[in-house]
């Protein structure tokens, strides 16, 4: 066993990488322990990925300060300016436009692999962080004064604190103990991408249907991303259309406005589930992105909030570890959990309803369709309710 560091973190995905950042910057001795691949540069003309994220503003400042933002190519983050959000037969709708808060943007859609190999381009400028690749943990071993990790290539770790960034079937979680509460919506999200015959748009657009939201979020140039919720089978036999079949489907389910689809690119497909931990933090121990929680992604912010775990909980670490107190302390895994549990407790509860009034019978979708055009005349209120959307 080498020395003492002072963080372990588990999961070298978009949180856990900006977690090793934002600690490693601030001078701190990180292991980052990844059990797939580094991830592989992309060259600006690549086809774009499947898996794609809005970032909000507090996650585009968040990697601003861990420096690493100006690793995204220009050519792969699309901004957006507005968001809006329809009933099914379109009839009510709320709008947020970014010039309504005197902003540049709402926020950018970027792949999840361009956001994490900025994050782990960065890493490889701070001689403090260590990235193990293709390596998992086994085990764990509390002490008073620090955690051991023992990994299955045989290594030994030891370090002061241990962060789970391990994703949403967690290992540390597990590891630890922690019981989670889960909820299997019986829904899958159909990703699609597409070109579109339009060029670039700066809308995030989404429609809530009875078996589950449609959105079109865009990308750069004349590309698209589609998302289709529907129950499984639906989704799945979807899924298994030849691309013509496909984009036929689309265009037949998707309004006319937008512009019309020339031609798909790929399509995946997600079960939804929600996932919340029962605690995110132990002694020297705590868990952050979707290891602790898990929710619909029908307004994309699971990663929003994740990076907002990274912020909280490396903003605490780093307090204390510059103070020469413990950085694995209760101290600030405490006001960590006690900070961000809540704030995600919320945002799963804001989803939850989103889902069982817009899914739920005929004269609740009313009611709901209604609250959307309710929201768009709220004035000051609605302009609150878009800042902390945007995290602001
Ligand atoms: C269909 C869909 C659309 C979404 N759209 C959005 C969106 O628009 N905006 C948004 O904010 N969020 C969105 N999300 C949610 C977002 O993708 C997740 O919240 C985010 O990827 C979580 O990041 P993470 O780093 O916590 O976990 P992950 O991305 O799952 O990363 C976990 C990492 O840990 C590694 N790992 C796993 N097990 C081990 C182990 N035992 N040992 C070591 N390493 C391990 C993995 O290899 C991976 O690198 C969406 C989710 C879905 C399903």
């Amino acid at each position: 066993m080498e020395e003492t560091l002072d963080a372990i973190i588990i999961g070298g995905g978009m949180v856990g990488a900006a977690v090793a950042a934002a600690l490693g910057q601030a001078g701190m001795a990180v292991t980052l322990v990844e059990g797939g691949k580094a991830p592989e540069a992309i060259a600006d003309d690549a086809p774009f990925d499947l898996r794609v994220s809005s970032l909000n503003l507090a996650s585009q400042r968040l990697l601003e300060q861990t420096g690493a933002w100006s690793f995204i190519p220009e050519a792969r983050r699309c901004p957006f300016r507005h968001i809006e959000a329809t009933d099914e037969a379109e009839t009510y709708q709320v709008h947020f436009s970014a010039s309504d808060l005197e902003l540049p943007h709402l926020g950018h859609f970027v792949e999840n692999r361009v956001i994490r190999h900025a994050l782990w381009q960065r890493l490889a400028e701070l001689p403090n962080v260590t990235r193990l690749c293709s390596v998992s943990p086994v085990a764990l071993v509390r002490g008073r004064q620090h955690t051991l990790v023992e990994l299955d290539d045989g290594r030994l770790l030891a370090a002061r604190l241990v962060v789970g960034a391990d994703g949403a079937n967690s290992r540390l979680r597990e590891m630890a103990g922690i019981a989670t509460h889960d909820e299997d919506y019986g829904q899958r999200a159909l990703i699609v991408n597409v070109r579109t015959r339009l060029p670039q748009q700066d809308v995030s657009w989404q429609r809530f249907m009875p078996h589950g939201p449609q959105a079109m979020l865009p990308l750069p140039g004349h590309h698209a991303s589609l998302v289709w919720y529907d129950d499984d089978e639906a989704t799945l036999s979807r899924e298994a259309l030849d691309d013509e079949t496909l984009r036929l489907a689309i265009e037949a389910a998707f309004p006319a406005r937008l512009g019309g689809i020339e031609a798909v690119r790929g399509r995946a497909s997600f079960p939804i589930r929600r996932r919340h931990a029962e605690r995110y933090v132990q002694p020297r121990l705590a868990l952050v992105g979707d290891a602790a929680h898990v929710i619909h992604p029908l307004a994309g912010q699971g990663l929003n909030l994740g990076l907002q775990d990274a912020e909280v909980l490396s903003e605490q670490v780093v307090a204390a570890f510059q103070e020469g107190q413990d950085p694995g302390g209760q101290r600030a895994l405490s006001r960590y959990a006690r900070t961000r549990r809540p704030q995600a407790l919320a945002m799963i509860t804001a989803m939850e309803t989103f889902h069982r009034v817009f899914t739920g019978p005929e004269p609740l979708r009313h009611v709901g369709a209604a609250g959307l055009a309710v929201a768009e005349r709220l004035g000051g209120a609605k302009r609150q309710v878009m800042r902390h959307a945007l995290g602001l």
